[in-house]
């Protein structure tokens, strides 16, 4: 399965830092984080509460647009190894210069040459996608959605929304979304994972998203769940994410194959794989475990990804022609 191209569509670029990265960093830095690993090295952390701190631990390592660089080749060497041909990542500004537009250009520019260097050297492809961070408020999303409207082209391709999903109402955030749109971005937010089935509602109505991140929990609600397969509507599903976090117990609990069944479109991400000691080629397998899918259901989700996908119409072209030629 580690060979199969794989498309990932939910990924955030800081949580996915692989731990050794992260460590060679904070020495370099003198920072001493040694807490929030475990004795092989990897990340540890409770429970959600001390999942967050462990990810701020690791993430405040992450100053200057070199480090975003750096950063941008371990990650994507990651990707690579698991098949990955195409990857979309979310980027803050909040993280990335504070918001400023000049110092975000700095940030995209490092992050957009590293992506270079990894496709020429491990044919990977990575485009970003911009997002607030829902409880920073409207405030900071708007001055992030500007970032986002002013970086806007071949490599930022779509805008979002992260964070808490119980912190204010999508509709807080339209300005944004709608600046971003205008500026001919792509859109995307995170709903029903945390919230319900009206998450995944209102995000649709509120921020005319055309696909949603996770958005799960929308088998609680079996009407809506035939209005995202009617729509077309894709998921940005991340079933080892959900469960490290506690969402549900396993994955024959987890309703990806409920959904699959009912005719959702769904796609399959790792959200921050070191975080939840996943990989893409780890998320294949255990499905193809707990559900006994072959590879052609695995096509299938490759397909949506890159239907999905934000990049434009020449870049999809060539990563069909990966998937294409990989089935010779
Ligand atoms: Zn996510």
């Amino acid at each position: 399965m580690t060979r199969q191209p794989k498309l990932e569509l939910h990924h955030h670029l800081e949580g996915a830092a692989p731990p050794a990265f992260i460590r060679g960093l904070a020495k370099e830095k003198h920072l001493d984080i040694s807490g929030i690993f475990d004795a092989a090295g990897n990340y540890q952390y409770k429970d959600f509460a001390d999942f967050l701190r462990v990810y701020e631990a690791a993430t405040q390592t992450l100053k200057t647009p070199e480090d975003y660089h750096r950063l941008t080749l371990a990650v994507l060497e990651e990707s690579a190894k698991s098949g990955v041909i195409y990857c979309e990542t979310f980027l803050s500004p909040d993280f990335c210069g504070g918001r400023d537009v000049g110092a975000w250009q700095d940030y995209v520019a490092a992050i957009r040459d590293a992506a270079q260097m990894a496709e020429a050297q491990m044919g990977i492809t990575l485009r970003g996608i911009v997002t607030a961070i829902r409880h920073f408020g409207p405030d900071k999303a708007r001055q992030t959605a500007i970032c986002a409207a002013e970086t806007a082209g071949d490599f930022i391709v779509g805008f979002g929304l992260a964070g808490d999903e119980r912190a204010g109402q999508p509709a807080d955030f339209a300005w944004g979304f709608d600046c971003a749109h205008e500026a001919g971005l792509h859109l995307t937010a995170h709903a029903g994972e945390w919230g319900g089935p009206e998450s995944v509602r209102a995000v649709l109505r509120d921020l005319r998203v055309e696909r949603i991140g996770h958005g799960v929990r929308a088998i609680e609600d079996l009407a809506l769940v035939d209005e995202l397969a009617e729509s077309g509507t894709v998921l940005e599903v991340c079933p080892g994410s959900n469960i490290a976090l506690g969402l549900y117990p396993n994955l024959r609990a987890h309703p990806i194959a409920q959904l699959y069944a009912r005719g959702v479109k769904l796609t399959v991400s790792t959200d921050d794989p070191p975080f939840f000691h996943t990989t893409m080629t780890r998320e294949y397998e255990n499905l193809h475990e707990a559900f006994d899918w072959d590879e052609g259901v695995f096509d299938g989700f490759a397909q949506t990804a890159l239907d999905a996908a934000f990049c434009d119409v020449d870049t999809k072209a060539e990563l069909r022609k990966k998937l294409e030629t990989s089935h010779a």
